[in-house]
């Protein structure tokens, strides 16, 4: 045999995600997984029978390269009725496997050797690669502790002729914090006159609480100024309960599609034609999005006022399936080391929020995921209980 030398990793710091190493974490030691962000009940059943149904009427063999027409159609009606954003069925969305694609796309399209694109921290964690994978530098703002939001000022001065992109995440993951009006303004602000292209992550759109007391997703749809240098991506994964399923969109204006599209068609070409025509016909339920949000809202109340009488400190949720909590009175261990211990002694899995940092910046805050049925959260929440009870 001759001797292979292994190139040099293009990743060299890139292990294997958080999400799947607490997953098999929690699966090894059997505990209640509120770790990597998925349901674990079933998406509606109407949805299912729209799968079966799509593929027995056959459409079993490759969808357009831009995703399946009823599917555009619908998204195209979504974003209009949701947030008077017209988007051109034919030549403005594109159907993806998973934001993650979407995502990955967006920046390979964009970003050359050289570019800088800014993210923000903590970063949730297909961005970077993306981004160093295709020759970008990433620049990381970094969100204001405790309360994650952005510092414009400290974006601005990030800002080079060499930022290519600015990357955003709203609602986000994983502190749950949401973008105000006044973010949006102060991110046009900073962008006016130049080239920069924004990218937004917006696949918890439809999980943003507390709408009686005026709050709202601000997609970059929304605001024309924003929309024309932006690709905006959403996931009916996190919307119908099949994250498994693994389709998603992304809109874009005219121009910035056609650089997608060439993109994609030797990414994924296509994706998953059945689903998208089952999810077409279940997106003519628009009651859907209200009842989804509060869904999550009801989850959101009862699972913080159970944490409430845990010694955890709460911090915000106004929006995801993610509720953080701090645990400095508990311990001053390192957040890795404490979700180990927590999976092991009180049988309960939950993600570092250190694992979204560059340098595994650690403030002693965990993740917990409360998209999970009753009965997981109820037992969840009875296990952490025992555990505190028995001296934490
Ligand atoms: N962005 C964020 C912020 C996410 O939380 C996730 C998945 N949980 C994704 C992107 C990826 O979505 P998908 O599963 O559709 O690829
Ligand atoms: N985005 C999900 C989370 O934040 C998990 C998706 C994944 O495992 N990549 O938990």
């Amino acid at each position: 045999m001759t001797a292979f030398t292994l190139p040099p990793s293009r990743l060299p710091e890139v292990g294997t995600t958080i999400f799947t190493v607490m997953t098999a974490m929690a699966q090894r030691h059997g505990a209640m997984n509120l770790s990597q962000g998925f349901p674990d009940f079933s998406p509606p059943p109407e949805l299912l029978a729209a799968l079966d149904e799509a593929t027995r009427a056959g459409h079993n063999q490759y969808a357009p390269m831009t995703g399946m027409p009823v599917l555009r159609e619908a998204i195209a009606q979504k974003v209009d009725k949701l947030y008077g954003a017209r988007y051109d069925v034919d030549a403005e969305i594109t159907v993806t496997a998973g934001a993650t694609q979407a995502i990955f796309t967006a920046i390979a399209c964009m970003v050359r050797p050289g570019d800088e694109v800014i993210v923000f921290e903590p970063v949730y964690d297909s961005y970077v690669p993306g981004i160093v994978l295709n020759g970008g530098t990433p620049v990381y703002a970094k969100l204001h502790f405790p309360d994650y939001r952005p510092d414009w000022e400290q974006v601005r001065a990030l800002i080079t002729p060499r930022t290519r992109m600015i990357v955003l995440n709203t609602p986000h993951n994983p502190t749950g914090t949401v973008w105000t009006a006044a973010d949006m303004q102060a991110l046009a602000a900073l962008v006016r006159g130049t080239g920069i292209v924004l990218m937004g992550d917006e696949v918890y759109e439809h999980m943003v609480f507390d709408a009686e007391g005026g709050a709202r997703h601000e997609s970059l749809c929304r605001y024309p100024e924003l929309a024309e240098r932006s690709f905006v991506v959403s996931s009916f994964g996190k919307t119908y309960h099949v994250t498994g399923w693994k389709i998603a969109y992304c809109l874009a204006p005219r121009a910035l599609m056609a650089e997608f599209r060439k993109a994609h068609q030797f990414i994924v070409f296509t994706v998953h034609a059945p689903s998208q025509v089952a999810l077409a016909a279940f997106m003519r339920n628009d009651r859907w999005y209200d009842e989804l949000r509060l869904f999550y809202q009801a989850k959101r109340d009862a699972f913080r006022a159970a944490l409430s009488g845990l010694p955890f400190e709460l911090l915000p949720c106004a929006g995801t399936y993610f509720q953080c909590v701090g645990y400095g009175a508990l311990s001053q261990e390192g957040d890795r080391a404490f979700v180990e211990r927590l999976v092991h002694e009180a049988g309960v899995a939950a993600i570092p929020v250190s694992a979204f940092y560059r340098d595994g910046d650690d403030r002693k805050v965990i993740r917990l995921c409360f998209a999970k049925s009753e009965a997981t959260l109820d037992e969840a929440l009875a296990r952490l209980r025992r555990w505190a009870a028995a001296g934490a």
